[in-house]
């Protein structure tokens, strides 16, 4: 036993990811506050982590990854899909792609639509600014100063450039900024990063205040259920090196271990789909038919396009003088390849005039590679994936046990929907057009990936289902709402419990247009001040 096990809290976060990094720092930022954090990974000590381009080496890793696998998708030929998540403190953070994209503006009032008083996005502007700081510096939009370092990205390179340039030929506007006042059109990416290093949560939020007295970091802490007394949240199960210790929770327990722990976790506590809990043998404490369900993500097509001239990043990685110039170019200077997010360059575009918000996402990178985070190809390529942005598909998370060490059942249920397949086809016929402008025509040798043969809407759509992959997005299954499928109420308490709240990716009642983790964060600054009661 440790010597914290048995000790009462007054608030334990469960999982030090994009969001429980945010918690934990807000929440003890009054002495007064007693704050527990328990992550299941280990520190972040590997040093790729915070190297921009180190997702190579953390995707995949045991160490810094769960490696999740989805069940047999039948919509996708019944392949399984690599799902990664983090697991080490920043969570997802300290191994995605970095790309900061909040969402449109929409998004957010949609939320407030379905009942949810306080997310619109005037509401939500504020956290993201207080989070953020900004490289370019403040506006009406942005934030400095903030725990979050959001920069620009310190390397262009021609292919990108040329497709930014083709975009407008084809009337996609040039965006320097896809977070201001305007998403649509094509630009270089931002980044969470600050001088060339990888900003994770655990970086921006939880390494500054690690020292406070009144916050307990616990790594290595695999929670395995909440713990009640009779409906309320009292404490917390876990492991730590194979140990079960529990901690108690004076005011409040808070999940935040992502879109598939924090389901996961319910359910093995008894607060999910009665008729699922029993089939494990587990106690009821709340029938809540939502938990786990509402799954959503953006599923990506990567297109290959092999080019005519070697102006590509498999051209310099191919060389071993040239691999170790890039070495030596971040080891002096922060920039080069290696500060790279995964993408270099998004396109936010709409594929019908009548559209209110952009529909599919592009995501450039002057590589190519047969899978996301695999060795790059021998040939001079680039990949231009696109994704549907607001998919009408919905998934589920399922317990296959009762045991926390065993993973749950992942269903995402991709393109299932008529407009999901429409949107797809769509995104690859706008992608071959941007090819098809002089910029990108006078250097693109072939289409790789699917390949010109693909013509018709049911080779594209066969094409799809054969290529695709997840662009790592999942959200939604302990949706926020009133409906009877909702998890947690607006401000985030599980609904029929009390001493409870979710507060990460999976209370998105719908997924943002864009990458999830500046939204992720943004509910965890707002969730803080409900929970103090300042909002
Ligand atoms: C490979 C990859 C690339 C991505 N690229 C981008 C990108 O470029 N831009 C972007 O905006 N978004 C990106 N995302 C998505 C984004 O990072 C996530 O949406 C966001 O981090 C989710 O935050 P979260 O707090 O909900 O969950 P997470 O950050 O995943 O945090 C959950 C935490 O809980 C812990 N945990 C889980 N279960 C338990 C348990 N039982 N006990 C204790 N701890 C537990 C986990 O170890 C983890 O640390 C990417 C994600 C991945 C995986």
């Amino acid at each position: 036993m440790s010597e914290i096990s048995g000790q009462t809290f007054d608030y334990i976060i469960v999982g030090a990811g994009s969001a429980g990094c945010v918690l934990a720092n807000r929440l003890s930022e009054d002495p007064r506050n007693s704050v527990l954090l328990l992550e299941a990974g280990g520190p972040d000590s590997n040093p790729w982590i915070h190297v921009p381009v180190g997702y190579f080496k953390t995707l995949h890793n045991p160490e810094t990854d769960w490696c999740y696998r989805t069940e047999p998708d039948p919509n996708l030929g019944g392949r399984s899909l690599d799902w990664p998540r983090g697991k080490t403190l920043g969570g997802s953070s300290s191994i995605n792609g970095l790309l900061y994209i909040r969402g449109h503006r929409t998004d957010f009032d949609q939320w407030r639509q379905l009942g949810n008083t306080g997310w619109s996005f005037e509401d939500v502007l504020p956290y993201f600014k207080r989070a953020e700081d900004q490289e370019r510096g403040a506006d009406d939009y942005h934030g400095k100063g903030g725990p979050l370092g959001v920069s620009n990205m310190r390397i262009h390179r021609e292919i990108c450039d040329r497709f930014i340039d083709a975009a407008e030929e084809i009337g996609i506007p040039r965006r320097d900024d896809f977070n201001g006042a305007e998403m649509e059109g094509a630009g270089y990416f931002q980044l969470t990063a600050r001088d060339g290093r990888r900003c994770s949560t655990a970086v921006g939020y939880l390494h500054p205040i690690k020292h406070r007295k009144n916050l307990t970091i616990v790594t290595h802490a695999h929670t395995k259920r909440v713990l009640f007394e009779d409906k309320r949240a009292s404490g917390i199960a876990f492991d730590r090196n194979g140990t079960p210790e529990t901690v108690n929770a004076r005011r409040e327990v808070i999940l935040a271990a992502g879109t598939i722990g924090s389901p996961q976790i319910m359910m093995l506590s008894g607060a999910g789909p009665a008729e699922q809990m029993k089939r494990h043998g587990i106690d009821i404490k709340a029938d809540l038919i939502g938990v786990g369900a509402n799954l959503q993500d953006h599923l990506q097509t990567r297109m290959i396009f092999k080019t005519t001239k070697p102006i590509t990043l498999n051209d310099q990685l191919r060389n071993p003088i040239r691999k170790f110039a890039m070495g030596v170019e971040y080891a002096l200077t922060r920039t080069g390849p290696l500060s790279m997010g995964a993408s270099q360059v998004c396109a936010f575009v709409r594929s019908r005039e009548e559209l209110e918000a952009p529909d599919i996402q592009f995501h450039v990178q002057p590589l190519s590679a047969d899978k996301p985070g695999e060795g790059t190809h021998k040939f001079s390529a680039f990949t231009s994936s696109t994704c549907q942005l607001r998919p009408e598909s919905r998934g589920r998370i399922e317990l296959k046990s009762a045991s926390p060490h065993d993973y749950p059942a992942i269903h995402p249920n991709y393109l299932a929907t008529e407009l999901d397949r429409w949107t797809v086809i769509e995104g690859i016929k706008i992608s071959r057009k941007i090819m098809a402008a002089s910029p990108m025509a006078s250097v693109i040798a072939s289409e790789h990936l699917p390949g010109t043969h693909v013509q018709s809407d049911d080779e594209l759509l066969a094409a799809a289902r054969e290529i695709s992959q997840t662009i790592y997005h999942p959200v939604g299954t302990c949706k926020m709402g009133q409906d009877p499928t909702a998890v947690v109420d607006d401000q985030l308490r599980v609904h029929g419990l009390e001493g409870l709240r979710i507060v990460d990716a999976s209370v998105m009642p719908t997924l943002t247009s864009g990458n999830t983790n500046a939204p992720t964060i943004m509910i965890a600054e707002k969730a803080s001040d409900m929970i103090l009661g300042r909002d």
